[in-house]
């Protein structure tokens, strides 16, 4: 592993500066910076960083050409800004003539996400969208929220520099963690081809910068913290560590569905799944009301709140199902009974994704994991609806989905105990495993299926989500 650590170990210096022997360049920048700086005070904003006069300067051969007439540091030059959120998008970026609108959805997201955050208006540039933000107090909550968006690669804390080598080591030093310890890594990309050093060269330069003026060690393989540069057309930025995205595409940019939404663990999996792939979802949950008490319902509007975290703007409908249950229960046997409630639920949800402007509806379903989903039965509860029923987790073992639960933060409240609608007058002997089309229809003779529908319908409430700030209205 080629690293260096420890300022104070002349050996490891020693190879780091084979490894990375200083030019001229750093060496007249790091004399500069031995300069110290005026220091900030905290929160102070307005900050000018004067690109120093070409003619006097002794580091002019280090400057490289500007690409435009005005200078090069528009962001602080207009707001002052020295603290952005930058975030990257991953696959919104391979999406040709379709990125500006992943864009502008993902730039509506955090807009929404940060609202009542001190963070100014999103704006776009060369594959990224950066937010201004009057601090960096705000960050550990900033932070948390972009981590639930989808449609980000990864993102960090910025700061704007001057597109030279020297205002790049100035912005460093300006926003240089206190405290920071352990091996870095200077990573650079260029945004703007034109710019005339290619990244390894800054990389080389500025990690150099950091290594003599703070005598951390370079770790090429397993840094502890990567410092990113990055080169845009009239601006670069500086940020220390990069975090991790939610990956996907933009919640919003792949229309709407209507998801069956139990509260138990899977299909709050199959909900987040459909948003990491752009859908807005609209969550349908059935309670055994009236013979059941609420706790489903709180249940379901405790999952929800934890999937408006990534969609913040979410509707979550609550149909009382316990009477429909009655009726299915007095005229049909005990074996079918999972399959009609199912039948039912599916043909409910479907009204609701026509008012809600949804074409199809999706359930947390998966292949075989309990009677009421094998093969046959699932082929025989989609008989009832036209149109597609989407499985997201239909591939997926039990255990896959509890981790990815886990992951997602709903698993623990999935396994609070509920009165959930289908053990209301559940059949002791479970559903047969291979019930036909035929067969089920035939079950449905005597019930008066659109009455059923009307009844659930008619009792059916609305929670609103609008996160962040009040959760429901
Ligand atoms: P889950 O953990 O999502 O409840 P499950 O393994 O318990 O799934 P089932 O109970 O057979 O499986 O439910 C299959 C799917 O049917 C659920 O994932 C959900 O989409 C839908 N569903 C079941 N019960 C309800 C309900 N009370 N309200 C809304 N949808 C439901
Ligand atoms: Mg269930």
């Amino acid at each position: 592993m080629r690293s260096a650590r420890g300022g104070g170990n002349p050996s490891a210096a020693t190879r780091l500066r084979h490894e990375f022997p200083p030019s001229a360049a750093t060496r007249l920048l790091i004399a500069l910076h031995s300069i110290p700086l005026p220091v900030e005070a905290p929160g102070h904003q307005k900050v000018t960083i004067m690109p120093m006069d070409t003619k006097t300067s002794p580091q002019e051969e280090l400057r490289p050409p500007v690409s435009d007439a005005t200078g090069d540091f528009p962001a602080m030059a207009e707001g002052g800004e020295e603290h952005l959120l930058i975030l990257r998008g991953g696959e919104s970026n391979l999406k040709g003539g379709n990125r500006r609108r992943f864009f502008s959805q993902l730039e509506r997201n955090v807009r929404r996400a940060l609202h009542d955050l001190p963070a100014g208006a999103p704006r776009r540039l060369t594959g990224r969208i950066v937010v201004p933000l009057s601090g960096a107090e705000c960050w550990p909550e900033i932070r948390q929220r972009v981590a639930k968006l989808y449609g980000i690669e990864n993102f960090s804390l910025g700061h704007p520099a001057h597109r030279s080598l020297e205002g790049i080591c100035q912005t460093i030093e300006r926003h240089w963690p206190h405290g920071m310890q352990g091996s870095f890594l200077v990573r650079c990309r260029r945004g703007d081809k034109k710019f005339p050093l290619k990244s390894p060269q800054i990389e080389r330069e500025v990690g150099g910068f950091i290594h003599q003026k703070w005598g951390l060690p370079v770790d090429l393989r397993n840094p502890e913290t990567t410092i990113r540069v990055e080169i845009l057309p009239n601006v670069a930025y500086v940020s220390f560590g990069i975090l991790q995205g939610a990956g996907g595409l933009p919640t919003g940019t792949s229309g709407r569905l209507v998801v069956l939404f139990s509260g138990g663990i899977d299909s709050p999996v199959a909900a987040a799944r459909l948003q990491r792939r752009g859908v807005t979802v609209e969550l349908v949950h059935f309670s055994g009301r009236p013979f059941q008490d609420r706790r489903s319902e709180r249940k379901a509007k405790k999952l929800a709140r934890v999937l408006a975290r990534s969609q913040m703007r979410l509707n979550l409908w609550l149909v009382p199902f316990g009477e429909v249950q009655r009726r299915i229960v007095v005229a049909s046997r005990p074996a079918l009974r999972v399959l009609l409630y199912r039948r039912l639920m599916l043909r409910i949800a479907r009204k609701l994704a026509w008012k809600c402007d949804a074409p199809a509806v999706a359930t947390g379903g998966s292949m075989g994991q309990v009677a009421s989903q094998t093969l046959q039965n699932l082929v025989a509860i989609d008989d009832a609806v036209q149109g597609p029923v989407f499985r997201p987790l239909i591939g997926m073992d039990k255990q896959e989905i509890i981790d990815e639960a886990r992951k997602l933060g709903t698993y623990d409240i999935s396994i609070l105990p509920d009165g959930d609608c289908c053990q209301l007058f559940a059949p002791k002997k479970g559903s047969e495993l291979a019930v036909t089309i035929a067969e089920i229809r035939r079950a449905e003779e005597g019930l008066d299926i659109e009455d059923l529908v009307m009844i659930a319908l008619a009792g059916a409430t609305v929670e609103r989500f609008r996160l962040p700030g009040a959760a429901s209205d």
